[in-house]
């Protein structure tokens, strides 16, 4: 299969591609508009919307800027006509966005604020009340690194000390270093920071930061309140018995990677960011609760492997599995979902061990340790489930499948995969692609029973067409459901539609009690009531309830703020079915889709797609609702409007989001005109590439010229073959 991004990679077959549209429920493809003139972006109605949607104004720009500066060089080419390129610089001047990467970037070195070697950069001593040092708390490499980094602020002293010693500061010992200091300030006691301890325990008992969840939600939110009060002390408490992690690779990325690798991934030691992209931070990462109170710079202390069973909000306090009780300031609800399950199933397990040992759910590491080790003994396994999970996971066990010949079945009461998503065209196109992976589909089927067939050893599963199904194993992946358990002991309110503890739009339940990612139906104030299961808003959200948490009346820098990020959410089946989206992306919204096809018909004998079917191509898919657009879908278009990896470049996602910011209403002829905003052709990458090629050539070109005439100029006139005449007078 050609892969997406090649085939917008001539310009020649750029002029000759169509953009197709297709209309849910129509019966077939309509060819929206005629080739776009000098490629897919340059077409009809293009123009109109220029300067709108300032990030392909930015993609363009950046293209131009380097035309701009292929000009300014003095061997300047006629490919780039002037006049186009001063039209884009203009509109490049007035951009003055962040792009998507930027952030990305920005939240990375936040997080350096909270490592386990900053929590020691005060420029202070290191106190301890209970007598140890820092080496003994075993973080040797926090101490070195605090003892360096506290000469720094003194520099005074240091090379006054210096003088005195004949030694400079780099000759001078660390001691000799530390004994020249000035004593050092304690800091000041901030609310954020004071934490009291059980005397029975030596636990904490009271916090001023509680955050109930250590996934992704509660990690973003330890990150957003530790970079608004620097000093705060927070306490994150989770059931498992990992640090935080990110759950997408366990249903992709982990099934396709040798062994050693997957254990590589698995590990929380060591260095996370070379060994590792499973987990956030590493364990060293968090402060023991027991040592909490003690480090003088604050931190987040993780207590893994304890479950909050019960919340008190007229008192502010909480209760654990382990009958400790702690008191908190502020408190966020981070406790994600959990697999739902199928009542045909639970009533079979109660009823037998051996359906019970063969039914298998899945949410995190145990599960994706458990599921692996009895796929490799079974021989067939049945996924029950079209969405997310279970198309991922069942595409994932045919890697099994190829080294153990397991057979997988997937079994869906929908008409096609992801059909709760995609328009009816895509969801076929996934099923057909599922299918051709290795597995056998049971479209439109329920389970009705489920049985231990024990004469087969395995497990026997009735559906709703009178055919049964048996397997060694079965995997349910049907959806979560909102951990909001926590809800009745503190009489809290629950989305009656969705689930979720119900939130504002500033992710507030109750007065200092918040909620965030899987676990909250949070008012969007663009889209409406919603809760989303999904790593982009649960990183987000979390930021969002972290800060307003940390929020401070008095300090313009920490107001708080509304929860008004549009998350954006990833499906990646194979590189010619991969896609992102952003908003209401709802299959039973009216849709409409545009796709960049190769010609209809072939002039000079290529391959050509006749019709619309195969849906390899990129595409953008829009979400109508009252005449508006509120979710877009970008298929096998990759976020970024050119690839280098030096360069920033502007995000598609981002234009998504703005469109929907815009609330535009949607007429057909402007939706195709916004397709084309999405550069669904991709020239601006390849003009961006060709441009890159360009520069490069022409800085060779004057690389060599340069070095030509220095060897000539320091050779002198023998070795330039020309003859050195008198100057005439
Ligand atoms: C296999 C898999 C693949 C996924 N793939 C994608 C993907 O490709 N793209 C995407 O955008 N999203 C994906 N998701 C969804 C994404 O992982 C979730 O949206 C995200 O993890 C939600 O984060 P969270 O912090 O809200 O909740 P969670 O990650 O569920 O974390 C909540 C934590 O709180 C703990 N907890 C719950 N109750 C308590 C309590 N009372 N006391 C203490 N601890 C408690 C839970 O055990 C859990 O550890 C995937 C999810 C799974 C499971």
């Amino acid at each position: 299969m050609l892969r997406f991004s090649r085939l917008a990679s001539s310009a020649a077959r750029h002029q000759r591609a169509a953009l197709y549209s297709s209309r849910q429920f129509h019966s077939r493809f309509i060819a929206a508009s005629t080739s776009g003139s000098g490629g897919g972006n340059g077409g009809d109605n293009a123009g109109d919307s220029a300067g709108r949607f300032y990030r392909i104004g930015a993609a363009a720009a950046a293209v131009a800027a380097l035309a701009a500066a292929a000009l300014s060089s003095p061997n300047a080419d006629s490919r780039f006509p002037t006049a186009q390129v001063a039209t884009a610089t203009t509109s490049a001047t007035g951009s003055t966005h962040v792009t998507y990467e930027q952030q990305l970037k920005q939240k990375r070195s936040q997080r350096r604020i909270v490592t386990p070697i900053d929590r020691f950069d005060n420029g202070g001593e290191i106190k301890r009340t209970d007598g140890l040092t820092a080496a003994d708390a075993g973080d040797s490499r926090s101490l070195q690194k605090s003892a360096l980094t506290r000469s720094a602020p003194a520099a005074l002293p240091l090379a006054a000390g210096g003088a005195a010693t004949g030694k400079s500061t780099a000759q001078r010992t660390v001691a000799e270093q530390q004994a020249t200091l000035p004593a050092p300030a304690a800091p000041a006691d901030s609310p954020g920071s004071v934490v009291t301890m059980s005397d029975r325990t030596g636990l904490p008992s009271r916090v001023p930061y509680l955050i109930i969840g250590s996934g992704f939600a509660g990690m973003a939110a330890a990150r957003a309140i530790r970079a608004s009060d620097p000093l705060s002390k927070v306490l994150m408490i989770g059931d498992e018995p990992y640090p935080p992690y990110l759950r997408p690779p366990l249903s992709k990325e982990l099934w396709r990677r040798k062994d050693d690798r997957v254990k590589a991934m698995l590990s929380p030691l060591g260095d996370m960011r070379r060994n590792s992209w499973l987990f956030v931070e590493p364990d060293s990462f968090f402060i023991e609760p027991r040592r909490l109170h003690l480090a003088d710079t604050g931190g987040v202390s993780l207590w893994k492997g304890r479950r909050v069973i019960a919340l008190d909000i007229a008192d502010k306090r909480v209760t654990l599995d382990s009958g400790d009780r702690i008191e908190y300031g502020k408190c966020l609800l981070a406790t994600g979902g959990r697999p739902r399950t199928l009542p045909v199933f639970d009533a079979a397990a109660a009823q037998s061990p051996e359906v019970a040992s063969r039914t298998a759910y899945f949410r995190n590491i145990d599960d994706f340790q458990s599921l692996r080790n009895k796929a490799n003994q079974a021989k067939s396994v049945i996924v029950i489930g079209g969405g997310f999970l279970g198309c991922e996971l069942a595409v994932s066990l045919t890697e099994v499948a190829k080294k153990t010949g397991l057979e997988v079945h997937q079994v869906f009461k929908e008409s096609g995969t992801l059909a709760h998503v995609l328009p009816p065209h895509l969801s076929e196109h996934t099923s057909k692609f599922i299918a051709q992976s290795g597995v056998a589909q049971y479209p439109g089927e329920r389970v009705t029973s489920v049985d231990w067939d024990s004469a087969a050893g395995q497990v026997k599963v009735g559906l709703s067409s009178g055919r049964s199904l048996s397997a060694d194993l079965c995997l349910v992946a049907v959806g979560i459901e909102a951990n909001t358990q926590l809800a009745e002991s503190a009489g809290l309110e629950i989305d009656p539609g969705d689930g979720g503890f119900l939130v504002n739009a500033e992710l507030e339940a109750r007065a200092d009690l918040y909620a965030a990612g899987d676990a909250c139906s949070y008012y969007d104030v663009l889209l409406g009531r919603r809760r989303v299961e999904h790593v982009n808003h649960a990183e987000e959200s979390g930021a969002v309830a972290g800060r307003n948490m940390a929020s401070d009346p008095a300090d313009p820098d920490r107001k708080r703020s509304t929860y008004q990020h549009q998350s954006s959410f990833w499906c990646n089946l194979a590189n010619t079915l991969a896609w992102d989206a952003v908003g209401l992306v709802d299959s039973r919204l009216e849709t409409q889709s545009f796709f960049a096809m190769p010609p209809l018909a072939s002039d000079d004998g290529a391959a050509g797609s006749d019709t619309a079917e195969d849906y390899q191509y990129p595409g953008v898919v829009f979400y109508l609702k009252a005449g508006r657009v509120v979710g877009i879908l970008l298929w096998n278009l990759p976020d970024e409007i050119f690839q280098d990896k030096k360069a920033f470049a502007p995000s598609r996602l981002n234009l998504a989001r703005k469109v929907l910011a815009e609330r535009q209403l949607a007429d057909p002829a402007a939706l195709q005109a916004l397709a084309r905003e999405f550069d669904v052709y991709q020239t601006v990458d390849d003009d961006y590439q060709d441009l890159k090629k360009y520069m490069e050539t022409k800085e060779r070109q004057q690389q060599q010229q340069a070095e030509a005439s220095a060897t000539a100029n320091s050779s002198g006139p023998a070795a330039t073959g020309v003859a050195s005449a008198p100057v005439p007078a």
